[in-house]
């Protein structure tokens, strides 16, 4: 690939040349009428429309491009337990009753997940071989030792890991300490996604995809989408467009920021590599201000990110510091190819957590996953779905709620790439810190 050619952020990625086949869709082109009507086939959208279909609803779900097109089809596949925030921060935060059901759901996300995949055999290379936070410092082993305490109250056993049980499951020396969530695991996000849509539609869903919902208005005690060449006409609405969020409903868009994760990929490591850099499958993640991650992919690829520059299209160069970061990690890659080279939109949210909110009556949003859109996406996917039924706030883990708007949010690019240098400079004092 040549050091100018763009890199498209979701035809490039890995996933498109191992996933399995997309189901059949049609664009919308008719005037339909259903119970609840989704916008975005990702799997928030995907793992409501699934829920609600099971429920004996009608459902239309539409994406502007195809199945898995957002984030979805391009993440990392890593299906981790928790939020940005500990038990101890969340029951603060949401009270005694709300937060403990927030936390138990939270906590089971990763069971939840691989349940679903092995209830509906969903075809999506799913393995569930731990997930590994490693620590370069001494400030965040000691976060690490207050995180499993704090679970462990909840009854989430997340064991501690000393140096050389770090050296012995990733393959370096360079952690002093880690923390091992065993429940959690990884999955080929394309094929997650697309085998949601099979088993949506196989449950009497229907998916229209490049269908881009152009209008949101209001038809009566109901709700009318409009697209280029049809209608749907619905009860309820699920906004469900994550980092991807346009301005179809007024302000959700100024509720997330869509900072860049970007990914790459080895050609099909050797044995002998494979044995000496995480040879215990797990997925890793390095723990520094800005987050590094890996993971495995079925043929025994690598696959590495890091937060990546905030435009939609990718160069080789915006790759060039997370090979250099990978190599002071992993000596032993310092030859290896990197084939593919993707990215994608994370939605981050003003308080690090994700939100179901309803901005009008009947019209629901649920994004702002901050990173950890597998397992929570599939989580709040199905929480959305449950409010869409009518049930009540209290049996739901995630209630209703109004989220935050980012000030000045058209200038979020430069307070990104501010925030991005902070976190680089204390990146660096760290370092001078080191254990
Ligand atoms: C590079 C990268 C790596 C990641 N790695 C991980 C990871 O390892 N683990 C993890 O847990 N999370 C990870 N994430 C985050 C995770 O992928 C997302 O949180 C999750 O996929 C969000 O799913 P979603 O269905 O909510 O949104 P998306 O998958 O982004 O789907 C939104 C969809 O909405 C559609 N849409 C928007 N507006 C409209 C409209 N007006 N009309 C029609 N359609 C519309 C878009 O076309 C899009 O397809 C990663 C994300 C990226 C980008």
């Amino acid at each position: 690939m040549s050091e100018t050619f763009p890199i498209d952020g979701s035809r490039d990625a890995l996933w498109m040349q191992t996933a399995v086949a997309a189901p059949k869709t049609e664009t919308l082109s008719t005037a339909e009428d259903c119970e609840v009507a989704i916008v975005g086939a990702g799997l928030t959208g995907l793992n409501a429309a699934l829920l609600l279909a099971k429920a004996g609803k009608s459902v239309c779900v539409l994406d502007a491009k195809s199945i898995g097109f957002g984030a979805s089809g391009r993440s990392g596949g890593q299906v981790n337990l928790g939020l940005n925030l500990g038990p101890a921060a969340l029951i603060e935060k949401f009270g005694l009753d709300q937060g403990e059901r927030m936390i138990d759901a939270v906590v089971n996300t990763p069971d939840r997940v691989f349940t679903l995949i092995n209830k509906h055999e969903l075809r999506c290379d799913a393995v569930q071989a731990g997930w590994i936070q490693g620590a370069i410092n001494k400030r965040v082993s000691a976060e690490q030792k207050s995180l499993a305490a704090e679970y462990a109250q909840h009854g989430c056993e997340l064991e501690l890991l000393d140096k050389a049980s770090m050296r012995h499951r990733t393959g370096t020396n360079l952690y002093s300490s880690g923390l091992l969530s065993p429940s959690a695991g990884f999955l080929q996000p394309l094929s997650y996604t697309r085998e949601l849509a099979r088993v949506a539609q196989e449950n009497g869903a229907k998916i229209f995809t490049y269908s881009l919902v152009e209008q949101l208005v209001k038809d009566r005690d109901r709700w009318l989408l409009k697209t280029a060449n049809g209608t749907v006409r619905c009860n309820k609405v699920l906004l469900c467009g994550n980092g991807y969020t346009d301005n179809l409903q007024k302000g959700l868009a100024e509720t997330v920021v869509p900072v860049r994760s970007i990914l790459m990929a080895t050609a099909p490591l050797s044995t002998e590599l494979r044995q000496s850099v995480l040879p215990k499958q797990v997925s890793f993640v390095d723990k520094r201000r800005l987050i590094l991650y890996f993971r495995y992919d079925r043929d025994g690829r690598l696959c590495a990110g890091y937060h990546g520059p905030m435009r939609d299209s990718f160069r080789l160069q915006d790759y060039v510091l997370l090979k250099e970061k990978v190599t002071a990690i992993f000596p032993q890659l310092k030859d290896c190819i990197w084939e593919r080279h993707w990215g994608g939109r994370i939605a981050i949210t003003k308080n690090a957590l994700p939100f179901i909110g309803e901005p009008l009556p009947g019209v629901i949003s649920c994004m702002g996953y901050n990173g950890r859109g597998v397992g929570m996406g599939t989580l709040m996917g199905q929480a959305a779905a449950q409010h869409a039924l009518g049930m009540e706030n209290s049996d739901i883990a995630f209630p209703i709620c109004e989220p935050s708007r980012f000030m000045l949010h058209r200038f979020h690019a430069l307070g990104v790439n501010a925030s991005i240098r902070w976190f680089e400079l204390q990146e660096y004092v760290d370092s001078l810190q080191r254990s």
